[in-house]
């Protein structure tokens, strides 16, 4: 009774639109936090043999895709800080290193897999999150350059990550980056590849495409900008959350709606319940904002969601138990967007994909015929 729909056909033919924009650069897909929402593996194995890497936050990630025999190059770059990186060594996952003290434990690894590690080195060209500052740089390419030349790793990359504040802020990290890049040359390191933008620098910035950009959101189908819709860029949102309607019920004037009573009926109206809460990652916030769609037409959830339900009122119009709810999808015929269902709950679309999730099953369209 609460399904989410993940277009995988969709998913295929983003990665084709985005690749079209890209200028042929390589393109790593990122799937981390269960991609976005919407199924690490079955997302991951589909495009096994579309994509150039895989991205993930997390070693136990990459692991996790390796087991399930994803073959594709995975780069992973958040680390705990008691890594040994032995694991992700051995399963052959590429490491995002930001500091001396890490390439030390990852030349550690090396020696005791007997196999060398592949290593993207990287610099915090402004974001002020993980990354080698510009003063630590120099020192941690030479230690790379070191651990190269003793065949303990490979220095796969060099790359950064741009922090979307304005055109700006992040031509100056374009500009840090390229003097990084020519820095390490300077220090005797070469890198295979460089990438530095995720799906918005990839759209704004044609000049910072580099060897590879690191796709996200668009793959998924959406725009990474708040004030452009997805369809501007060619994108088709995979995702499509629906319900059903539980119970209905018809109540006189004056009867209060769920918690707080944030909506009180204004005439005799019928109330339809419908079981997906915040506990499915319906944000709590889009209260009396958000709506949905029952039968091609738009309600309002004008009372408060609660951990497992919501109700909305439909005044006179015919719904009943059964009836698909369709609480975002890819087009207005089908019901409101993800963009919408963020707006009204206050944040971002990028948020509202990947906390969807609870009691929902997911269900995948277009998937490849196995070879
Ligand atoms: C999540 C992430 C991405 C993908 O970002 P999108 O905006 O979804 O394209 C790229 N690079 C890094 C380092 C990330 O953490």
């Amino acid at each position: 009774m609460r399904d989410l729909w993940i277009d995988l056909g969709a998913i295929s033919q983003n990665l084709e639109t985005m690749r079209a924009k890209v200028s042929g650069a390589k393109v790593m897909v990122v799937v981390k936090a269960n991609a976005y929402g919407h199924g690490m593996l079955p997302v991951a194995t589909h495009l096994d043999d579309a994509v150039d890497f895989f991205g993930v936050a997390d070693i136990d990630e990459a692991l996790e895709l390796r087991a399930a025999g994803i073959e594709s190059p995975i780069l992973a770059w958040l680390h705990d800080p008691n890594e040994t990186f032995e694991a992700a060594v051995d399963a052959d996952i590429d490491l995002g290193i930001a500091t001396v003290e890490q390439l030390n434990r990852v030349a550690e690894a090396a020696k005791t897999c007997r196999q060398k590690a592949r290593v993207h080195l990287k610099v915090d060209t402004g974001l002020g999150r993980n990354g080698a500052s510009l003063a630590d740089w120099p020192q941690l390419v030479t230690s790379a350059r070191a651990y190269a030349e003793l065949g303990l790793i490979d220095t796969v990359a060099v790359f950064s990550h741009l922090s979307s504040t304005s055109e700006q802020d992040d031509l100056e990290q374009i500009q840090r980056f390229d003097h990084a890049v020519s820095e390490a040359k300077d220090l005797g390191l070469e890198f295979y590849l460089r990438h530095l933008t995720a799906s918005d620098g990839s759209l704004n910035y044609p000049q910072a495409h580099y060897d590879m950009v690191r796709l996200g959101v668009a793959i998924y189908g959406l725009s990474p900008f708040s004030d452009h819709g997805s369809a501007e860029y060619g994108l088709v949102p995979a995702m499509t959350a629906t319900s059903v309607v539980v119970q209905t019920k018809r109540v006189a004037a004056g009867h209060g709606v769920s918690y707080g009573y944030l909506h009180r009926t204004s005439a005799e109206t019928t109330l339809a319940l419908v079981p997906v809460g915040y506990a499915e990652g319906l944000p709590r916030d889009a209260s009396i904002w958000a709506e949905v769609a029952v039968n091609g037409k738009r309600y309002r959830i004008s009372s408060r969601i609660a951990m497992d339900q919501f109700v909305i009122d439909v005044g006179d119009d015919e719904v009943k138990p059964g009836d698909q709810v369709v609480l975002f999808g890819p087009n207005a015929e089908v019901g409101p967007s993800v963009d919408e269902l963020a707006r009204a709950g206050d944040t971002i679309n990028y948020e509202v994909v990947t906390r969807m999730g609870g009691r929902f099953k997911r269900r995948y369209l277009n998937q490849k015929a196995k070879d």
